[in-house]
């Protein structure tokens, strides 16, 4: 006899990623896509040689399971540059199929059914999915909503110290911030080196965005702290750093009992990552100032994009890093976000994501995310396009 069975989800009020039905739409108008975060500008010519190169001197077959060691040595090299902490590259680094993967990999590796995962909202859209499949319980603590035109988007410490409980396992950062474009300061670290000391409770450090960042901010990574990175696991994306999203390389820094359990996981499900992408990696990841410059770089988008939309009537919320920058549409319209993005795709042309999409309760502040790492031919024409709203 035939069975006809069905799946029990796992992931029961979870739909397609808003990123995908985005992209999707746009393709479908032929709109111009700022909603998911990609550069529309080619990337380095030389990185593109030396992958081909790779490949053609015959490196496609499985590489070490922790990543090529070449490249995990000059990572443990760039992080000692840039925050001054040194890491073991054979106990502390994994290389992983990008910085979503690292995420989900971490959380597997640490959430025991019932324990509470501290998430701020807006949250990239991926963490409570990830902390609900592992059977993890989201605690979360919406951001405080800055008002226009002044500040951006902050943690409001003396909630989080409200919501921890015995149950808490780990706390979710995330610096600079997708979607608002915020940054984490010095103060606040500080409050958190003081709520997590003499706990149990991990940090997971999402800080993929590390190098987009603006108004000479600096970026707080957890890896400068050695009493927050003992507890940590802290993910990176080299997409996000040499403009080749789809790529899907990124990898994992965290103290060698923590990685030694993330790679019990990670062995067993994507093994190991490209083999010819990981040796022009190693190559490439010297040459500093394509990393450097990158702040300066993506700066001048979000300025020229910021002066462009200033004859529409979306009105900005401050953005220090990261690809994006909210904009308030309440002057334009009352339909909700989801609705108003979908309608501004089809009839303006221009895709952006509903902020709404970054809340579990789907919160409506009427803001749209754009993506402003374009071309500024494809700025212009979006900015020119928004114009008729
Ligand atoms: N990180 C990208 C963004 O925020 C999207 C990645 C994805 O589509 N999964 O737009």
């Amino acid at each position: 006899m035939l069975s006809n069975p069905s799946i029990h989800s796992k992931l029961p009020n979870v739909g397609t990623t808003i990123f995908t039905i985005m992209s999707s739409l746009a393709n479908e108008y032929k709109a111009i896509n700022l909603g998911q975060g990609f550069p529309d500008y080619p990337m380095n010519a030389e990185l593109v040689e030396l992958v081909n190169k790779a490949m053609k001197d015959g490196y496609n077959q499985y590489t070490h399971m922790c990543g090529l060691p070449a490249l995990r040595e000059r990572i443990a090299e760039k992080i000692e540059g840039l925050y001054t902490t040194k890491v073991d590259p054979e106990t502390e680094i994994t290389i992983t199929p990008g910085g979503t993967y690292a995420i989900y990999t971490a959380l597997t590796t640490v959430l025991q059914p019932g324990d509470e995962v501290i998430v701020f909202e807006p949250a990239y859209d991926s963490y409570i999915p990830n902390i609900e499949i592992n059977g993890g319980v989201p605690v979360l603590i919406p951001l405080v909503h800055p008002e226009y035109r002044s500040d951006s988007y902050r943690i409001d410490w003396d909630l989080v110290r409200q919501k921890i409980s015995p149950k808490t396992k780990l706390i979710m950062l995330n610096t600079p911030h997708n979607p608002t474009g915020a940054v984490l300061g010095a103060e606040d670290i500080k409050q958190l080196q003081h709520i997590v000391a003499g706990t149990d409770i991990f940090v997971l450090s999402d800080e993929v965005y590390e190098h987009l960042i603006f108004d000479n901010r600096k970026h707080e990574s957890v890896l400068r702290y050695a009493d927050l990175y003992q507890r940590s696991f802290v993910c990176f994306s080299f997409g996000k750093v040499y403009d080749c999203t789809g790529w899907k390389m990124g990898y994992c820094v965290a103290p060698p009992a923590l990685m030694k359990e993330f790679r019990k996981v990670h062995q067993f499900n994507a093994f190991s990552c490209s083999t010819p992408v990981q040796y022009a990696l190693a190559e490439f990841l010297p040459r500093k100032e394509n990393y450097l410059q990158l702040g300066v770089f993506l700066q001048k988008k979000r300025d020229h994009f910021l002066g462009l939309m200033k004859q529409t009537r979306f009105e900005p919320l401050p953005s220090y890093g990261s690809y994006f920058q909210l904009y308030s549409y309440a002057a334009i319209s009352d339909e909700n976000e989801k609705d108003f993005a979908i309608r501004v795709t089809k009839e303006c042309g221009v895709a952006g994501i509903p902020v709404s999409a970054f809340y579990k309760n789907g919160n409506d502040n009427k803001v749209l995310r754009f993506c402003f790492s374009k071309k500024e031919a494809t700025l212009e024409e979006a900015a020119m396009r928004l114009k008729k709203l």
